[in-house]
């Protein structure tokens, strides 16, 4: 896959660093002039999945997160990992209403939610240890020039 701009980056699972993440690839994405429906439905994304990585990764510690974006022309690319304690069943986390946390107000519509917002979505194993969240949306607004330059940079 080519990718016309992609980026990183790594931040400690506290609820706080939860808005600053969906903030950051909203930010990141606005290059390929989406919509704000198509941003939206990013954010929710991106904040549901690292929900996910603070409350179930890292139940009982603050650990490390790492979102990488990558962006064609037309299409974002969005990877959530964490270094937890991992998910075994996927098939079964992916179900709606599934959740390990029912005491706590969990509804278990995370990854619906993401399903339902993002083009596909895959889940894999980070290694041993661990979660990768993948997640695709295409876009139906036209990139801005990204490729060298200063002109084409927001
Ligand atoms: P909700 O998202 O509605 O608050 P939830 O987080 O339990 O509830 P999902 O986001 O759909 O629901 O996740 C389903 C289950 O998958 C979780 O209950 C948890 O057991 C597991 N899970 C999800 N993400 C991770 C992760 N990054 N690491 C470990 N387990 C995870
Ligand atoms: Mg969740």
């Amino acid at each position: 896959m080519k990718f016309v701009n992609q980026m990183t980056i790594r931040f400690d699972s506290l609820s706080i660093n939860e808005g600053f993440a969906r903030s950051a690839v909203a930010a990141f994405c606005v290059q390929l002039n989406p919509t704000l429906d198509e941003v939206t439905d990013i954010k929710t994304a991106v904040s549901e999945a690292v929900t996910n990585c603070v409350v179930h990764a890292y139940p009982d510690k603050v650990g490390e997160i790492e979102i990488w974006v990558g962006l064609t022309h037309d299409t974002i690319y969005i990877e959530v990992r964490d270094c937890g304690v991992g998910i075994p069943d996927f098939e079964k986390a992916r179900e709606p209403f599934f959740t390990t946390k029912p005491t706590e107000e969990r509804a278990g519509m995370g990854f619906t939610v993401m399903e339902s917002f993002m083009d596909d979505l895959q889940l894999s194993s980070n290694g041993n240890k661990g979660v990768t969240v993948k997640m695709t949306k295409h876009l139906e607004g036209k990139l801005r020039a990204v490729a060298g330059g200063a002109d084409g940079r927001l």
